[in-house]
């Protein structure tokens, strides 16, 4: 049994100041406020819930930084996808895991406490299958442990190469399973799971899906979240549109009984009709803000959508920048430039930006994931400590603190993370960050 103390706290009904947290087998046992410390208890900030990483492709951490540079002038998602596809040709499961490691422990040192990896690169180098199905969920598996984070593993399915049905590109073979072998994989990879991990499924799009696909896939969820990737290119709404006659969030909703189970991720493209049919859903919405804007792939219409009562999660995706407050901010100032208007994601209720998006955040993140999250009693012990010493948070408190730390602190200003009650972060550096980055650094230099 451990004990926390806080000078303050963002607990389930509100802000509170000299919290005591009880912490037993990596759940919150109790909480107190307004007590002073014991001696024993170590001493910290303020304490947020952890957030959820809603989507994450953890081997691109590699390719960070690469594609940054002018190809041919007509450069966009798609040529972005032949760099990804060639980085990704020779990874081993090693590779994957080292990478991936990386990743993890930036997303636990930036606030996140749970990822969901929407994990694709199934097959060997050749496109054969492992002799283990899940070794690659293997990889993911240990990079988490590696790292601390909790993991929602969400296996994609990938058959084709583009709507109806379309045979697959080369550069895809390592992706590629059908129903029975999809079966296997998520059975075996059921079957790694450590701890709290848990286990969803994810058809990767319906460019990669076929109905008949889809329909037959989706109860080897057994209940856990269902993720897609949706609309997040104006050439796949419109290579939708000539296949079905719709849209691909339009034709989720009409066709695959989407509900509260479901995450969509991206959703950039989408008429006003979708968007009130989509936040009626009770879907969330996966919004990756800092991919979408680094792709080029367009702005979520994010206001008529929490307007409408609308989920959102937000995820790193491509994981070029890995920053929970980053993720926040990016949102908040795409709708900025759009509108030409500023502090839009607040209503009247809660007129904090920093507060709003946190909440929703934090709410979506979870039900996206299969989580339970939140400082409360009988929650994982998922928390992440901000400095109240740091420069960018002087003279803040409760709801501005969380403005300033979403718009205004640069680094530093997460001081200490625990995940499931076991201290990931602390000082501001992971406690493996050196080791894991060693093994990073000699891996991404073997590839280049
Ligand atoms: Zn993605």
């Amino acid at each position: 049994m451990a004990h926390l103390w806080f000078e303050g706290a963002l607990l389930e009904e509100g802000w509170a100041s000299r919290v005591r947290i009880q912490i037993l087998d990596g759940v919150i046992a109790s909480i107190e406020s307004e007590v002073s410390p014991q001696p024993a208890d170590a001493r910290h900030g303020v304490a947020l819930p952890g957030l959820c990483n809603v989507h994450s492709h953890g081997f691109q951490r590699g390719m960070a930084g690469l594609s940054e540079r002018r190809g041919r002038p007509d450069d966009d998602f798609w040529s972005w996808r032949e760099v990804m596809y060639r980085f990704l040709d020779r990874l081993t499961p090693d590779d994957i895991a080292a990478i991936t490691a990386q990743a993890y422990v930036e997303m636990l040192e930036s606030g996140f406490t749970r990822v969901g990896e929407f994990h694709y690169l199934h097959n060997d180098v050749d496109g054969r299958a492992y002799a283990d199905p899940a070794e690659t969920a293997g990889a993911i598996v240990a990079a988490a442990e590696a790292s601390g984070i909790g993991l929602t593993l969400l296996p994609v399915f990938y058959a084709h190469g583009d709507f109806g049905g379309a045979a697959p590109a080369p550069g895809q073979r390592r992706f590629l399973s059908d129903r029975d072998s999809f079966a296997r994989l998520v059975e075996a990879s059921r079957a790694k799971l450590p701890g709290d991990a848990l286990l969803g499924i994810a058809p990767h799009s319906l460019r990669a899906v076929t109905p008949g696909e889809l329909h037959a896939i989706l109860p080897l969820a057994e209940g856990g979240p269902i993720h897609i990737h949706a609309a997040e290119q104006m050439k796949e709404v419109e290579a939708c549109i000539a296949w079905s006659g719709a849209r691909p969030v339009e034709w989720l909703l009409v066709n695959a009984q989407v509900d509260a189970r479901w995450c969509l991720i991206h959703s950039t493209h989408l008429t006003d009709r979708e968007c009130d049919r989509l936040a009626a859903s009770g879907a969330v919405a996966g919004l990756c803000p800092v991919t979408e804007a680094n792709l080029g792939d367009g702005i979520f219409p994010t206001i008529r959508y929490l307007e409408a009562g609308g989920r959102i999660g937000m995820g790193t995706d491509s994981n070029i920048l890995i920053d929970a407050p980053g993720e926040l901010r990016a949102l908040e100032y795409s709708q900025r430039l759009a509108h030409r208007r500023r502090a839009l994601l607040a209503d009247e209720a809660v007129p904090s930006v920093g507060r709003s998006l946190f909440d929703a955040t934090l709410a979506g993140g979870g039900r996206a994931l299969g989580a339970t999250g939140g400082l409360l009693a009988g929650a994982p012990a998922d928390i992440v400590a901000l400095d109240a010493q740091h420069p960018a948070l002087a003279g803040a408190d409760g709801d501005k603190l969380l403005d300033a730390w979403i718009f205004a602190a640069r680094h530093g200003a997460v001081e200490s993370v625990w995940r499931s009650g076991r201290k990931c972060v602390s000082g501001g550096r992971h406690v493996a960050a050196e080791a894991v980055a060693r093994r990073y650094r000699a891996t991404v230099a073997a590839l280049a």
